[in-house]
């Protein structure tokens, strides 16, 4: 561990400026050696009450400023991020432990969440409805809820801010983020950059800590919409405390992704996404691919053969060197995933490779080479509990038809996809997947930021996906206006009964 003295400390953001704090309590780490690299904060009572405080008295004048201006601070948002794109990905690739390119595309993803924001105007445009009755017209408006909190995971320190705070406060509203404490330098970056592209003070406030932070925000009085985005025990609790309380909320949670493999795909494609949606981040996605069902004999052991071959070649090492894989984000994830690893050799799944081998697992740093299982039965943990580590399950289906039904019975819906050359099959699949983003020979089918990202299931609480149309839906409230104008010599009468159909 590095000396104290000379630890960053990450502070919060609060009315323009950052706010340090008295004391500083949690560790951060460089997972690609495992040395302490800053010291963050826990949001208390104060500080939660003095950003609190700031988002409220931002909001009045924030809202009533015409969209379109709004939007121009998006577009001077979005120039500034992208130009500082390479200093926030060496943040992200020093506190999660991700390549320098995988950074870049989760921060692209999130540029084009600012871009989408940037058409504010046109996203806020009303309905109109003309004559509706005699004399009649009725028009419905788009307007802001308050202050929205914002819950983030570690996993995509850029990508999943950028989900919630530009669309939030370009329809009008406030934001307060609690960033994960994994994870706590981009969200500050993130805020120092909006404010210089002219963004207001206390309109976005980044608030540092835990789970005690979070839970003492989503129960703040002041609060009236909550995202979420993280593990699903976490997104379960968030969603029945928020909503309790009558707040807006969307907790998405975590995910188990499947895809299906029927016997016509062409493999190398296949086996070459495979790898890619499996092992990237090292398989820290929510959309990573997790389970892959191969339908019949022969495809099965092809697929496998080809995909042992591929895990076993992968290059593994820090984030900065740009290999395939950089290390898992922390010891406690590691030794999550090691456990579960050692339960799939023990309930029978046959290991094809073990990445618990591999050179890279003797450098300091938080290191698993790629694990692949053939063999794996449902009933086994490494299928029912969400690894979040680079270990890929194949599970072997006779038919069509029963590897969907695998994929129906799993808890999760995040995303599933298909690979074959037959489009019919293709189309079944896409209307029988019981899935909130589905790919058909596309292995992480995230949508693109004008439409929306969101699973079923076990995978998502509350009835709004996040971003694109349903975010523009989440963070404003409609408001549907009847009028009417007589001419001056009209006359009117009294009339009991309910105003319908004349
Ligand atoms: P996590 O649930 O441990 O933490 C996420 C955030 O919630 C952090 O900011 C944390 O401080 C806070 N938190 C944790 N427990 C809480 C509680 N009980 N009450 C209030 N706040 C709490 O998740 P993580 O380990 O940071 O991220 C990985 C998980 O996130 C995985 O399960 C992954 O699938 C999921 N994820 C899902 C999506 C999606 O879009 N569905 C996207 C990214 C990550």
């Amino acid at each position: 561990m590095t000396g104290s003295a000379v630890l960053k400390k990450t502070n919060h953001f609060i009315g323009g400026r950052t706010v340090s704090a008295k004391t500083y309590t949690l560790p951060v780490y460089d997972p690609s050696n495992g040395e302490q690299v800053a010291i963050t904060p826990i949001g208390d009572d104060k500080i939660i009450a003095q950003a609190a405080n700031s988002a409220r008295r931002a909001f009045p004048a924030w809202s009533a400023i015409q969209p379109a201006k709004r939007g121009r601070i998006m577009q001077a948002y979005h120039s500034l991020v992208a130009a500082n794109s390479d200093e926030i990905c060496s943040i992200i690739t020093k506190e999660h432990g991700k390549t320098m390119e995988d950074a870049k595309g989760e921060l692209g993803r999130g540029l084009e969440n600012i871009e989408y924001a940037c058409g504010i105007s046109e996203h806020l445009k009303g309905e109109h409805s003309k004559s509706v009755g005699p004399d009649i017209d009725s028009w419905s408006e788009f307007a802001p809820l308050g202050i929205c909190l914002g819950i983030t995971p570690f996993n995509f320190p850029a990508m999943v801010p950028l989900w919630m705070f530009p669309l939030a406060v370009a329809c009008g509203n406030t934001f307060i983020l609690k960033p994960s404490e994994k994870v706590p330098s981009t969200s500050l970056r993130l805020a120092e950059l909006f404010h210089e592209a002219g963004l207001p003070a206390g309109v976005l406030n980044v608030v540092q800590g835990d789970s005690t932070t979070a839970d003492k925000l989503m129960r703040c009085p002041e609060i009236s919409a909550v995202s979420f985005v993280g593990s699903t025990p976490a997104a379960r609790a968030i969603y029945s405390v928020s909503s309790a309380s009558g707040k807006r909320v969307q907790a998405l949670g975590g995910a188990k992704n499947h895809a299906i493999v029927l016997p016509d795909a062409d493999l190398e494609m296949a086996s070459n996404a495979i790898m890619g949606a499996a092992y990237g981040s090292c398989g820290q996605r929510c959309m990573a691919l997790s389970v892959v069902v191969t339908v019949g004999r022969e495809t099965s052991d092809q697929l496998a053969n080809t995909l042992a071959n591929k895990v076993a070649r992968l290059t593994i090492g820090p984030g900065r060197q740009n290999l395939d894989m950089g290390p898992v984000n922390s010891a406690v994830q590691l030794d999550k995933i090691l456990a579960l690893v050692e339960s799939g050799v023990s309930e029978g799944a046959d290991l094809l490779v073990d990445g618990r081998l591999n050179n890279c697992c003797h450098q300091p740093g938080y290191f698993l080479g790629g694990c692949l299982f053939d063999n794996v039965k449902t009933g086994m943990r490494i299928y029912q509990e969400e690894i979040f580590g680079p270990v890929l399950c194949l599970i072997r289906a006779e038919t069509a038809s029963e590897a969907l039904e695998i994929v129906n019975g799993n808890q999760y819906g995040n995303g599933a996809s298909i690979f074959t050359r037959d489009g019919h099959a293709a189309r079944q699949f896409a209307s029988g997947v019981q899935a909130g983003m589905v790919g058909i020979n596309v292995p992480l089918p995230v949508p693109a930021a004008n439409h929306s990202f969101g699973g079923w299931k076990d995978s998502r609480y509350g009835d709004r996906a996040a971003y694109g149309p349903d975010g523009v839906r989440f963070y404003t409230r409609r408001k549907t206006i009847t009028e009417r104008w007589l001419s001056s010599d009209e006359q009117t009468q009294i009339d009991f009964s309910f105003p319908g159909g004349k």
